[in-house]
């Protein structure tokens, strides 16, 4: 049972402001409502406030965990390096890796992620099958020395992560447990009162092949999500497969065309009055053993990092200096005569349209009519453009949409990458020593918090769901030195303790104009505010409040649960079924 908070000795310093770097919603509103404040750049302190949200946040992940079988363990931020060194992440992991040395010079680095430790933590005492599987997890602070670090708390230097990790003597099991903690995943968005959806991801950094991302729906988010509209796939834009039907240029033959002064895919389709679709793009890039490729794409999409890197390794665009070495024209590069040497290579939409608008490898000539085979050869077909709204969903055939999204957490099929490399065996049932299989999954605990502003504001303030709430009700006496205003309020926040011990309860004892009350009110976020005044007394009512609709209605005292029953809407719990009021 908490406390009723006073707002005249809470240390919630709000501001009349947006701060001067503060670009999205939930930043500016976790900055003015006196929740976080920032130390230094990407590195934010939790005020009193922020510190509640961020342990209900919390509290909710550790339900969810625990409830799977998963148990609670805590790792040292402070890792040695040998550790990284025998995964080989040391040297992967990059500037992102925060690195330190001790006085005796040792090598350290404070943890992004934990699959080294938590691999040699177990390795030499989970030995047996019949210990399998096992899940840890711990909710801990992360550090990652990000290139921009920016919004706040969505994109920190240092934040706050729930990770867990999974062993297991089998595929089975892995999967298993996989789809166990993609569900709690789901029901802790939904607890949170999120709007998100699983996607198709790509593994990064973590390594491993079978993985999701949840994805709260929000503008401010820095993921491209496509989602199909008539079945559940969805994916991240870096991995989508990218099906598309780029269209037929009319040309009977090949057909050299004085192009001058255009170089861009848009330009040349105005000067063709055709659509992009109807072109082709050229990129041209190097693999990591110095091979030239020349990529052709449908004039209308972008080429994809991902994929492109996935069929050469390595692959970067060339420089401009780079690219003039070998002969190619920028704004004019075509596949026909393309200097030897030069892997030609394609997106695999482009083998159904025979005849392609491309770039004559002169400068201001394209051809159109180009013909595949006869005007010249693509040596590598594969997907290798980035998926957007308007493609084809490869599940369903239906056409896909776009939206945004920030990624809240994640789960990782691991494999054996990190029990293999670090040793980390059990003994199986036939006697054989055998590397684990391993599961990671984490959530950007912070991260959330930032998210559901991002989804619960308006230009007012934030609008809190109850479930993650920093109070649930605040009370606002409309005066604070007379002997009925402030005493029925004092004496409503009593019985609301008494009666409902979980519901939260603030009361604004501040000697504030009601505007100011208000405003701050708003701004904070409760859910539900109650508004006594003198007014209202005379015929014993007081005013509830309710911050997402803004709607109004006057309560008789003695009936306030009524008035306070929309709180219970918001999941309290994994089953839902603990109202705070009743
Ligand atoms: P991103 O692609 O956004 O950089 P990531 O995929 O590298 O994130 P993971 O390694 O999957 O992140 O970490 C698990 C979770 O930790 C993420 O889903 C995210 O919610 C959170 N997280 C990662 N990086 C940050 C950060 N810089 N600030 C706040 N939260 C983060
Ligand atoms: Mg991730």
């Amino acid at each position: 049972m908490s406390e009723i908070l006073y707002m005249s000795s809470l240390y919630a310093p709000t501001l009349k402001e947006d701060p001067a770097d503060a670009e999205i919603a939930s930043h500016k509103l976790l900055m003015r409502a006196g929740m976080i404040r920032k130390v230094a750049s990407g590195i934010y302190a939790f005020l009193p406030l922020g510190m509640r949200v961020l342990t209900k946040i919390e509290n909710i992940v550790r339900e969810e965990m625990n409830a799977t079988g998963a148990q609670e363990i805590l790792m040292p931020a402070l890792q040695p390096s040998e550790l990284w060194l025998e995964s080989g992440r040391w040297d992967d992991y990059g500037p992102e890796l925060m690195r330190l040395n001790d006085r005796h010079d040792h090598g350290f680095c404070l943890g992004p992620t934990h699959e080294e430790l938590i691999t040699a933590l177990v390795r030499n005492e989970l030995r047996s099958y019949r210990q399998l599987p096992t899940t840890l997890y711990q909710i801990q602070t992360k550090y990652r020395d990000e290139i921009r670090p920016r919004f706040g708390l969505l994109r920190s230097r240092e934040f706050i992560m729930k990770d867990a990790y999974s062993f297991h003597a089998n595929a089975e099991s892995l999967q298993e447990t996989y789809d166990q903690m993609s569900e709690a995943y789901g029901i802790i968005c939904d607890r949170c009162g999120l709007d998100y959806r699983p996607v198709e991801a790509d593994s990064g950094q973590i390594g491993g092949k079978v993985t999701t991302e949840f994805m709260a729906l929000a503008d401010a988010g820095e993921a491209e999500l496509v989602y199909c509209p008539s079945c559940d796939y969805a994916a991240n834009t870096e991995v989508a497969e990218c099906i598309t039907r780029p269209l037929e240029y009319p040309a009977e033959a090949m057909e050299k065309i004085a192009t001058p002064g255009v170089t861009t895919i848009a330009a040349l389709a105005e000067f063709l009055g055709c659509s992009e679709a109807a072109t082709v793009k050229a990129l041209v890039g190097k693999n990591s053993k110095g091979q030239v490729i020349a990529v052709f794409i449908p004039g209308d999409h972008e080429l994809n990092e991902l994929k492109i890197s996935r069929v050469f390794e390595g692959f970067e665009l060339l420089t401009d200096e780079e690219l003039k070495d070998t002969g190619l024209p920028k704004g004019s590069i075509g596949p026909v005569g393309v200097p030897e040497g030069i892997i030609v290579a394609a997106d695999r939409s482009l083998e159904d349209i025979k005849r392609w608008v491309v770039g004559a490898n002169e400068d201001g000539f394209h051809y159109v009519g180009a013909a595949q085979d006869e005007d010249f050869k693509v040596d590598v077909w594969a997907d290798l453009s980035t998926t957007k709204p308007g493609d084809i969903c490869p599940v369903c055939g239906a056409k896909l949409d776009g939206a945004r999204g920030i990624e809240v957490s994640q789960v990782f099929q691991l494999g054996d990458k990190y029990s293999k490399a670090l040793g980390a065996v059990f003994s199986a049932e036939d006697g054989t020593d055998q590397p684990f299989l391993m599961g990671c999954y984490g959530v950007g605990v912070s991260r959330t918090m930032a998210a559901v502003v991002e989804q619960h504001n308006d230009e007012n303030g934030i609008i809190w769901p109850a479930s993650v709430a920093p109070a649930h009700v605040c009370i606002i006496p409309l005066t604070v030195g007379d002997d009925e205003v402030y005493p029925t309020a004092l004496r409503l926040a009593q019985t609301l303790k008494e009666n409902f011990p979980d519901l939260e309860i603030v009361i604004d004892d501040r000697d504030e104009r009601p505007g100011v009350k208000f405003a701050d009110a708003d701004l904070i976020g409760w859910p539900a505010q109650i508004v006594v005044g003198k007014r209202g007394l005379k015929n014993g009512t007081v005013e509830v409040k309710r911050r997402s609709s803004g709607e109004k209605t006057e309560v008789k005292l003695d009936s306030i649960s009524d008035g306070l029953a929309f709180l219970n809407r918001f999941k309290q719990s994994r089953t839902g079924r603990t109202p705070l009021v009743h």
